[in-house]
């Protein structure tokens, strides 16, 4: 007998990418950053007052959310922020999701999807990709029918892959329930769709401080959709879901355009340099608009891959899987990082 719902009896439970602390390891497994967050942040640090932290934080983080829809073109009634962009899909499944209210989402793709519907007792529609290019499906719409919610992460994780603008504008005008655009990744792609969050009433899109703005350990994230929507998700969203030392953080660091744009644009161009020398030595590379590339060995065995490197101090990440085992995912680091990889696959797979 437990004293659990029987939901929570049957989770799993996410399982975040290790976090090691072995010294000289090579870690290229949860999509972090490899370079600082702007040096902004640290004059913020040096210079808060302690004091202050007797009070509550501002429980709708204003002036961050003004910078936000600033950017975005958009009113601040149009922006909620959360404690990592995970905290805004626990209020979205929250708000859209019910054992007769069932999640439609890619497969695959951010596993934690699957745990949070189960937390809410909500079936799972899973739209299975494409297994050669893990492109969208053609009866995509015709599958996710019956989902109140249908999550399109773009650029997609693990595969690093996107979806074409207008199939995804297609799906957003079709589709009868809420569409939630999952952009933790689109500053380091060509294109994005945050314009859809504001021309349809159903759709939401998110972003995150955890990739391109090297914030990871700090938790930030946020959402744009119409006020009706956020709204209802200030509902239900944790009083003070953003300390005060994160708001005053990332105000700094989301206005450091320039600094931002620089560092994004250095891991693009890792990108084309790793994409291209992992194809010289055999794997076959999917072609990624994200920080990460989803690339399988010559021989296909994606475990031998992640085991052979983790024995030589280099961390990817592993999915098991009928499609996903073939493949390992190789978050971007620095040049230097990206050199000892190399070197050291070329001595695996003898190049
Ligand atoms: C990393 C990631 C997130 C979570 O980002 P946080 O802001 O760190 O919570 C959300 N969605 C996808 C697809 C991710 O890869």
């Amino acid at each position: 007998m437990s004293y659990f719902r029987p939901e929570i009896d049957a989770m799993e439970g996410y399982v975040p990418g290790e976090q090691p602390s072995m010294p000289n390891l090579i870690k290229l497994n949860t999509n972090e950053n490899p370079y600082p967050p702007s040096p902004r942040v640290k004059a913020v640090l040096m210079g808060f007052d302690p004091a202050r932290l007797r009070r509550y934080p501002k429980p709708a983080a204003d002036a961050l959310r003004i910078e936000i829809a600033k950017l975005h073109g958009v009113n601040c009634e149009n922006v909620i922020v959360g404690n990592g962009s995970d905290d805004i899909l626990t209020m979205v499944f929250r708000a859209f999701t019910a054992p007769n209210l069932p999640l439609a989402c890619l497969y695959p793709t951010y596993s934690l999807y699957f745990e949070l519907a189960k937390m809410q007792g909500a079936s799972v529609i899973r739209v299975g990709l494409n297994p050669n290019d893990f492109s969208l499906p053609g009866d995509l719409l015709e599958q996710v029918a019956s989902a109140n919610l249908l999550i399109i992460t773009r650029p997609n994780a693990p595969t690093g892959n996107s979806f074409n603008r207008d199939l995804v504008y297609n799906i957003c005008r079709e589709f009868k329930g809420i569409v939630f655009i999952d952009e933790a990744y689109a500053d380091f792609a060509d294109d994005n769709c945050m314009d859809f969050a504001t021309q349809f009433e159903n759709v939401i899109v998110s972003r995150s401080f955890s990739k391109s703005y090297a914030l990871a350990g700090l938790r930030l994230g946020y959402a744009v959709g119409h006020p009706v929507l956020i709204n209802g998700l200030f509902k239900l969203k944790d009083s003070y879901n953003l300390d005060m030392l994160t708001q005053e953080i990332g105000l700094v660091a989301f206005t450091d355009h320039a600094y931002h744009a620089d560092r994004c644009r250095e891991v693009r161009e890792t990108r084309a340099v790793i994409d291209a020398e992992l194809r010289k030595l055999g794997f076959h590379v999917v072609p990624s608009q994200a920080n990460f590339l989803f690339a399988s060995p010559p021989d296909e065995n994606g475990e031998n891959c992640f085991r052979s490197l983790r024995e030589r101090a280099i961390i990817v990440r592993y999915f098991p899987g009928e499609v996903t085992g073939r493949y390992v995912r190789i978050t971007l680091g620095t040049p230097s990082e990206m050199n000892q990889l190399l070197a050291t696959l070329r001595l695996i797979y003898g190049k």
